[in-house]
Parts: C-alpha cells; structure tokens; sequence
C-alpha cells in the first residue's frame, strides 16, 4: 500500500498534491499518477517508475489549472509497474477516475461481469474494476458520487483506500477506506485526504 493525496480547495490541486506525493515517498513505490478536475474536463498523467518521472512528463505537457485533485504513488500488487497499470484509472466516459491503495480480492469476478455488459478495460489491475462500477454507479445515483462510493463499497471484499473524482462533480472529491489508512484534513475554504499524517 503506497501513498494517496486528495485535495480541494483554492490553491493549485497539483502543486499540493505534488508535493504530498514527496512526503509519502519515503514509503516506496514504483509508479505515480495524478487526475485534476479542469474547467476542460478531467486531465491525468502517471508514468513508471519514480515521481520525478511524472513531474517531467507535466512539465513537457502542463495539465490545465485545477482547484481539485488527487494523486498516488503505487506499489503494484495486480499488474506490472508500467505507465498503463499506474493509478488514476479512468472509466468508458474519461470523466470519472479513482485511485486505490490495497487490494479488491474479489476483482476478477467483478471484471468478468463489467466486461460482459461491455465496460472496456485498459489494465491489468484489480483496482480498475472500481472505476468501471462507479461509473454505473455513478449513472443510478443521478450523479452523486458520494452516493456512488457507498453503493460500489459494498460490493468490494478486501482492504482498501479508494479516492474518486468526477469531471461533471466539480468541487468534489470522495474518499472511503476499509481495513487501511485514510486521513482527513479539514481547513479553511480548502480540505485534504492523505493515506498518511506526514
Ligand atoms: N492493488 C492495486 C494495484 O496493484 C493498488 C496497489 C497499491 O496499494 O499501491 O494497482
């Protein structure tokens, strides 16, 4: 389980994410990724290998400003350290990603389902099969990606840290663990989630 960082409020999303990122390294990783909700829609990036890989990817192709936003440091567990299995993972709409620490045991029977009512999948991990039912979810509950999150959490066995932003839910970014670390701090027109204290 690797580092998470979730924000909103009226700094650069990425720059606190980035730099959230940088505290959680000490905790080893072999992948990074970061999803911004834009005024264009969302935007990611994520690359193999250590943050500052990521960091020149974004500065050779900048995302557009964000005020919200969530980035991750994996360790990969379903699915080599390459740039397709790094987190966020997005899902048929490019409008919905979410990032994950820890494992969903029960992935392969939820993707086998998802794939049969035509979700495309773009990795190998097991934490895509999470963006995949939030994006139904998301559709049942009329956009509440709250909502959403509670619905798919219950259909997850194992332990784990989920945080999930949504282009159409602009100043919104919902976090849920079971059985692993999710820390939230709560400020002044600005709010945060972190896999971690530091
Ligand atoms: N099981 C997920 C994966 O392999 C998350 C790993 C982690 O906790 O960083 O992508």
């Amino acid at each position: 389980m690797c580092g998470i960082v979730g924000y909103v409020g009226e700094q650069s999303a990425l720059d606190v994410v980035i730099s959230g990122l940088r505290r959680l390294e000490y905790r080893g990783y072999d992948s990074a990724g970061v999803a911004l909700v834009t005024a264009d829609g969302l935007a990611t990036d994520k690359r193999a290998g250590k943050l500052i890989n990521l960091e020149e990817s974004l500065d050779r192709t900048p995302l557009p400003a964000a005020t919200a936003g969530m980035g991750h440091t994996r360790w990969a567990t379903h699915g080599g350290p390459t740039d397709r299995n790094a987190h966020p993972h997005v899902d048929c709409t490019g409008k919905l990603a979410v990032i994950h620490n820890g494992i969903i045991e029960n992935f392969s029977k939820l993707r086998l389902g998802l794939e049969t009512n035509g979700h495309d999948f773009s990795s190998e991990t097991d934490t895509e099969s999470v963006a995949h039912l939030l994006e139904d979810a998301y559709a049942s509950s009329g956009g509440n990606l709250a909502q959403a999150m509670r619905d798919v959490c219950k259909q997850l066995v194992g332990a784990f840290t989920l945080v999930a932003v949504h282009s159409d839910s602009p100043d919104c970014v919902v976090g849920a663990r079971r059985n692993s670390p999710l820390v939230v701090g709560r400020g002044v027109g600005e709010n945060f989630l972190a896999s971690d204290v530091s």
